[in-house]
């Protein structure tokens, strides 16, 4: 008997194939991400806001892609874009310049202001890297510092303190560094851990190192529901200006989600570069670095040409541009894609909100009514539900207190009642979430919560 069955879910055929998978695939899947216990549901069919799994279950997606479908799945403006892009267009790769590319560009930065120029990669990992080296040659100077608590992508300058122990994290103010991934190591090459929403901790970490501090990277909205404070954020931008570290939001999460302009719109704050991904590719792989001309122009080749011939001949470019190519870069079916979605967006983003806040305060409503301490934390068309009682959610280390272990009961308790979220998952919301989609997961909460009372 497969160990979903307590949990009243059918999913023969799910347990069937991850035990084939785990012959083909690390554990049986892509990405670790994809892992759960006892083991994952397997979809094959997605419908607006709806997912249909390999046993035929229909529930209603609050996962969206971890976030990359703002349209919600198979959206015919999408689904006509793409195709036009292939079948009008004749291809679905260039390998030049194409005019999506300045297209794309234009649309991005109407929402963001902050950005001058950009630059496209085929994934957020890929964006906050380049973020990264453009801010280290720009400045000239090595270190990065990030958040604890905070993700920007699976790779080894990255990998420290997403998810430490609270016994090996050091100090709230003075975080220590904590690998996440068996190749990472604390041998000087890491990145300086930041609190989040901690004045004093920014303070005296940016003044201490700021000689060899190139850039922070910060996930303005932590996992894109934990609000950053704004004197916090204020005083971020003015430690950075002041001490010239270039500033990195990483708005993969956040980006056309926490606002349509991102949370750089919500806290009128501009950074230096901004990251985005997910919701831009309509659900496609991209990625994206936007921002000041100069820092962004350190990539340019025609840099390389004028260097060249202002220098020593045979000296010059290789050694003084920042090397950035990708063979799917600015890939153009995506960007047809992407670009239906922000164009929709634009007409839907309210809708979305709506129907998100409604959701929200149906949550907390029942669980007021039936007497669980059960809040909602979020931005945008992004929230999460923590159970935990007299809550307020600062940072990562509060995220520690909560009852994860009754916050999974409650997401196995929907996921048989038909309400499809990743366990401990923040919730996703779409354009295609509407009046239905709420009620029936309010229903499934109603059952959900009784049940968990007891
Ligand atoms: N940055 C943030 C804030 C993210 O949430 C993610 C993905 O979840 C990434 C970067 C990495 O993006 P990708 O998974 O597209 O590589």
């Amino acid at each position: 008997e497969s160990s979903l069955d307590c949990y009243g879910l059918e999913t023969e055929r799910s347990l069937n194939y991850m035990n084939e998978a785990k012959k083909h695939l690390p554990g049986g899947v892509a990405a670790n991400i994809k892992h759960f216990e006892p083991y994952p549901i397997v979809m094959k069919e997605g419908r607006g806001a709806w997912l249909k799994d390999v046993d035929n279950h229909w529930y209603v997606d609050y996962l969206m892609g971890y976030g990359a479908l703002a349209l919600g799945h198979a959206h015919p403006k999408i689904r006509h874009a793409v195709a036009d892009q292939i079948f009008c267009d004749g291809t679905c790769l260039f390998g030049t310049p194409h005019q999506l590319e300045v297209e794309f560009a234009k649309a991005i930065k109407k929402h963001y202001p902050s950005i001058q120029k950009l630059r496209y990669t085929n994934s957020g990992t890929e964006a906050t890297q380049l973020a990264i080296r453009l801010a280290q040659v720009f400045t000239g100077k090595n270190k990065v510092a990030k958040c604890e608590g905070h993700y920007h992508g699976g790779y080894k300058e990255m990998l420290y303190s997403i998810n430490p122990s609270l016994d090996e994290a050091g100090e709230i103010d003075l975080p220590l560094p904590v690998p996440e991934s068996a190749d990472v190591k604390v041998d000087g090459n890491e990145p300086y851990i930041l609190p989040f929403n901690h004045i004093e901790g920014i303070e005296h970490l940016i003044m201490t190192h700021h000689s060899d501090l190139a850039a922070v990277i910060i996930e303005p909205i932590q996992a894109g529901y934990i609000m950053a404070d704004q004197t916090y954020i204020d005083r971020l931008r003015q430690l950075t200006l002041t001490y010239g570290i270039v500033l990195i939001f990483d708005e993969v999460k956040t980006g056309f989600r926490s606002a349509l302009g991102g949370a750089q719109e919500k806290y009128e704050i501009e950074p230096d570069l901004t990251t985005l991904g997910k919701v831009i590719g309509g659900g496609f792989p991209i990625g994206l670095v936007g921002g000041k001309k100069d820092i962004l122009d350190v990539s340019s080749p025609s840099r390389g040409a004028d260097v060249f011939e202002a220098g020593e001949k045979g000296q010059g470019s290789a050694k003084d541009i920042l090397f950035h190519s990708g063979t799917y870069n600015g890939h153009p079916t995506i960007l047809a894609a992407g670009l239906a979605t922000i164009n929709e967006m634009e007409q839907a983003y309210a809708k979305v909100l709506d129907i998100t806040t409604s959701l929200r305060e149906g949550i907390e409503t029942l669980a007021k009514n039936i007497g669980l301490p059960v809040t909602t934390y979020g931005a945008g068309s992004i929230f999460n539900v923590i159970w935990k009682k007299d809550c307020k959610l600062k940072h990562y280390r509060d995220l520690q207190k909560t009852n994860t272990k009754m916050r999974k009961e409650l997401d196995f308790a929907l996921l048989q009642a038909g309400v499809y979220t990743k366990p401990l998952n923040r919730y996703s919301l779409s354009a295609a979430h509407g009046k239905e989609e709420v009620d029936f997961t309010l229903q499934a909460y109603e059952k959900a919560f009784h049940q968990l009372k007891g």
